[in-house]
């Protein structure tokens, strides 16, 4: 089968992903073996297909860190030949062979049935990124935070974590105000629910002084870095920011004032590793709760061969929303 596969680079040298005849006995250990319809490109995923950072822990690796598809074989009775199936994380594509491919075997644990409602195209356009945006909202409201708080503030807002928070976010009611450094994406960012648009700019640097002007109720960050700082600085009291992300990068140039003077908390989220039962309510929320005309607005369809392009546009923060790979 043909395959984008990052193989074992020469030393010193990147270990990029190039499109090569890939079998099937070259597929690692697993209870099921899926044909995979579709996959998307993360902003990981951009990572692992280029080689800017090594994401990829294995090789022979076939990235891909979504997977949608539908089971030929299994020896799990938990699940059977011909279920629709979403796999997200768990280290597929970095450790474990991923979605680029035609064919994938995984272990059965790692798959969630596609939810009621949703298409196999609709939940790959959803993916990894929505499924993140998801846990970032359910901590948020685990923190007890609702609309009535405040407005929140998504940054990295044109991205695919960022597009899913702002229309999930606004279907709950919430003033949301979308960070962002597209100014041209304005209209794109109002359609999915953004009532405000902050510029890139305002927390690019990092926070001016250790505690600014209260404004924020809540955030959903996907930037990390000085951005996060900065916006930590500007949280309400008794606020929380879910973070998630480190487009900007992955230090916090912060200090405790914002926790220890306002009570301000920071949510970690991760979706990689999450535990089933929470994925299986993130998946069912997103399946009711998530606005079909704006997941479509947000969402680019392309074939596996432009996956490498793709994946250097998603680097350079080029991508709007989120983008479905066909498979097959
Ligand atoms: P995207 O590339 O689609 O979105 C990232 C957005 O961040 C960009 O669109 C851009 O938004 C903004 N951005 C990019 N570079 C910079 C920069 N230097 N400074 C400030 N803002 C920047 O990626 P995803 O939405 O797929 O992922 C977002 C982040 O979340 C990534 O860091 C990813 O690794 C992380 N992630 C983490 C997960 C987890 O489990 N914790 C799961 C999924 C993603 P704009 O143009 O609007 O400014």
């Amino acid at each position: 089968m043909r395959a984008l596969v990052v193989d074992k680079p020469e030393a010193g040298q990147p270990a990029r992903a190039a499109f090569r005849d890939f079998s099937e006995t070259e597929l690692p250990d697993g209870d099921v073996l899926l044909r995979v319809t579709h996959s998307t490109v993360n902003y990981k995923d951009g990572l692992a297909v280029t080689g800017k950072a090594p994401v990829v822990r294995r090789f022979p690796m076939v990235p891909g860190i979504d997977l949608i598809g539908v089971v030929e074989e299994s020896s799990n009775p938990a699940v059977k030949a011909g279920d629709q199936v979403v796999l997200n994380g768990w280290g597929v594509g970095e450790t474990h062979c991923g979605a680029y491919a035609p064919k994938a075997r995984v272990k059965a644990d790692w798959l969630v049935p596609l939810p009621a409602g949703l298409s196999p195209a609709e939940a790959a356009a959803i993916g990894t990124a929505g499924y993140t945006a998801m846990l970032c909202v359910m901590a948020l409201e685990r923190h007890g935070l609702t609309p009535d708080r405040g407005p929140v503030l998504v940054t990295g807002a044109a991205g695919g974590v960022g597009s899913v928070a702002i229309a999930l976010l606004s279907g709950l009611g919430w003033y949301v105000a979308a960070g962002t450094g597209r100014p041209e994406e304005q209209a794109y960012l109002e359609g999915l629910g953004a009532r405000e648009v902050v510029p890139r700019d305002r927390y690019a640097g990092g926070p001016a002084r250790p505690l600014g002007k209260e404004v924020w109720a809540a955030a959903v960050d996907t930037v990390g870095s000085k951005t996060l700082a900065g916006v930590l600085a500007e949280i309400r009291y008794g606020g929380a920011v879910a973070a998630c992300g480190l487009a900007q990068g992955m230090d916090l140039p912060s200090s405790v004032a914002p926790f220890i003077l306002r009570g301000v908390s920071l949510l970690g989220v991760d979706s990689v590793m999450a535990p089933r039962a929470l994925r299986l309510e993130a998946w069912s929320r997103l399946a009711k709760e998530l606005d079909r005309a704006r997941l479509k607005a947000m969402t680019t369809t392309v074939g596996l061969d432009e996956v490498p392009r793709v994946a250097e546009e998603i680097l350079a923060g080029k991508v709007r929303g989120r983008v479905v790979v066909e498979i097959g």
